[in-house]
């Protein structure tokens, strides 16, 4: 993957969720005490090493069983329903999960 491409797909991320956020403000904000819930429980992600073994900067939503809000602003409020990873490979969960949840 180069460069160019991944910021892009950042880019891209960050337009959406910003867009999704303006249009949603109540499921944005109850994404926001998610992800504030998973930082009291399990810490800062750059305590965690990424699957791809860089140093974690995010926590994404990778267990789908609970999940409330909207497709572009899903949470849970299980702070185990998350994982840590590095920007590049959030950004895959991002997409990937975008995908799962259109599908259902
Ligand atoms: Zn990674």
């Amino acid at each position: 993957m180069n460069d160019e491409n991944l910021e892009s797909r950042i880019a891209y991320r960050n337009h959406l969720l910003t867009k999704w956020a303006r249009k949603y403000p109540a499921d944005a904000k109850r994404v926001q005490d998610a992800h504030a819930r998973v930082w009291y429980f399990r810490g800062d992600p750059e305590e965690y090493t990424c699957l791809c073994g860089a140093t974690a900067e995010e926590w994404q939503l990778v267990i789908l069983d609970n999940w409330e809000g909207k497709i572009i602003l899903p949470y849970s409020e299980d702070h185990w329903d998350y994982a840590a990873f590095c920007t590049p490979c959030a950004v895959d969960v991002f997409e990937r999960r975008w995908e799962q949840l259109l599908g259902r």
